[in-house]
């Protein structure tokens, strides 16, 4: 394999001046030789990891805590045939029991190794404090998602691009322009689309894509003339409560407002899923070295604050939807629903401005677990934010949400659908389903 690995020895500074770094203009006294402790990482790791080691680190935890991780494979190869990995983490991680999800993942951008780092060392600590009692309710109440190299090809070759050279941060479909590394077309890359399926099969409640090296949080839409968001006074929440978790020099703002792009994966995956949808980006004070000290060890214990911040938002039954009731054990429900989505206006083969239009469809399953058939699923709401890119142009300022219900199937586990129903459930809301007629015909032998 090719190793484009720049950090290859062990980085130790010497321990005073670890305090230095990390005292931010705290008082230290390292003449006295009673420094503060040196920053570690859950890992323990000093150095950063190889693709190797990623596989590696995932893979061992896994094994190691099967009721706690469980592996996933994204469904698209690379463009130079490399897989995508990522991590599930729950308590009793294997039941599909409808717990809200927050998905968190790094290394959109190949060469901003920090991300990456940052993204699997939160799911180390999650597990290797799975015992610590906050750290348990939290895995109670939610399942964390984890792809900590969303663009392995760009990783290995330590570049921004992809393979085909394409930004994958530009690449989502919704509102694409054919800037000149936004890919051929619109989810035109793998990478962009492995993540667009991890978010269509799973309720995120809360999606991060951490970066580097600005300090910022940022939140929809990504082009002024979009106007703001639906939910900007949450997604405004969310993005300060994980901005002052960073540091008192960290801003939260609409990505508009830093700098204007399209395609980015926060713009789609909000107004596709209506999950909580930031992009973080660290790096160290102006003037300060950028190296593996100051982005990762020096770094991890306010991620780790900025992570549970997302966390606990996503634990929370304000910022998603319930669906339950009862259902045949061994049931398994699905939500879907299905709906057009556009690019921004642009010249078209035939010479024509006008936007592409592409179909999103969300599909997620519960398995019903109980002997009593009880289930409750953490969704997001059936109302979903009508975005400004239109199949007739950009119509920002939008206010309104499409009411679209979710189409509910209970289905026995061979896919043999028994009853399908429409849900309208609002954000905080609770409804329950009549699945009277799904468990009545449940065990009959001469259905399907
Ligand atoms: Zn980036």
């Amino acid at each position: 394999m090719i190793d484009a690995h720049p950090f290859r020895w062990k980085h130790r500074l010497p321990t005073a001046a670890v305090a230095l770094t990390l005292s931010l203009g705290a008082v230290v006294a390292p003449a006295t030789g009673a420094a503060a402790a040196e920053p570690t990482l859950p890992s323990g790791n000093t150095a950063y990891r190889t693709l190797a080691d990623y596989e590696s680190d995932m893979a061992e935890l896994a094994a190691q805590h099967p009721t706690l991780v469980k592996p996933i494979t994204l469904p698209y190869k690379t463009t130079s045939g490399r897989t995508v990995r990522g991590i599930e983490i729950s308590n009793n991680v294997q039941a599909n029991d409808g717990k809200p999800v927050f998905v968190d993942v790094g290394m959109h951008h190949g060469n901003e190794w920090p991300s990456g780092e940052l993204t699997l060392e939160f799911a180390i600590d999650l597990v290797e404090n799975a015992r610590d009692p906050y750290i348990a309710d939290l895995l109670d109440r939610a399942r964390v998602v984890v792809v900590p190299v969303v663009n392995v090809d760009g990783f290995v070759r330590n570049r921004r691009q992809n393979d085909t050279n394409t930004d994958m941060n530009r690449n989502y479909g919704l509102g694409w322009l054919p800037l000149s590394s936004a890919g051929a077309a619109p989810w035109s890359e793998p990478e962009s689309r492995n993540i667009a399926w991890l978010l269509s099969t799973r309720q995120a409640t809360v999606f991060n894509t951490q970066h580097t090296c600005i300090q910022v949080v940022l939140y929809p839409p990504l082009q002024l003339a979009a106007g703001p968001a639906q939910d900007t006074p949450r997604l405004h929440r969310l993005a300060s409560a994980v901005a002052a978790q960073y540091g008192p020099t960290y801003r939260a703002l609409p990505s508009a407002e830093d700098y204007e792009t399209t395609g980015e994966a926060i713009d789609w995956a909000y107004y596709a899923t209506r999950g909580l949808s930031i992009t973080s980006e660290t790096c160290p004070n102006a003037g300060a070295a950028r190296t593996y000290q100051t982005q990762v060890l020096d770094t991890y214990a306010a991620h780790r604050g900025a992570m549970l911040e997302a966390l606990e938002t996503t634990a929370d039954s304000a910022e998603h939807a319930i669906i339950e009731g009862k259902a045949p054990k061994d049931a398994v429900l699905r939500l879907t629903k299905s709906f057009e989505m556009y690019t921004s206006p642009y010249a078209q083969p035939d010479g024509s401005v006008r936007p592409t239009s592409f179909t999103t469809t969300l599909s997620s399953d519960l398995d019903v677990v109980q002997p009593n058939g009880k289930f409750r699923w953490a969704v997001n709401p059936s109302y979903r934010p009508a975005p400004a890119y239109q199949a007739d142009g950009v119509r920002g300022n939008r206010t309104g949400f499409y009411t679209e219900p979710w189409i509910l199937t209970c289905e026995r586990p061979d896919g043999t659908v028994l009853q399908t129903a429409r849900v309208n459930v609002d954000l905080g809301e609770r409804v329950e389903v009549d699945l009277q007629q799904c468990k009545r015909d449940f065990h009959r032998k001469d259905l399907g």
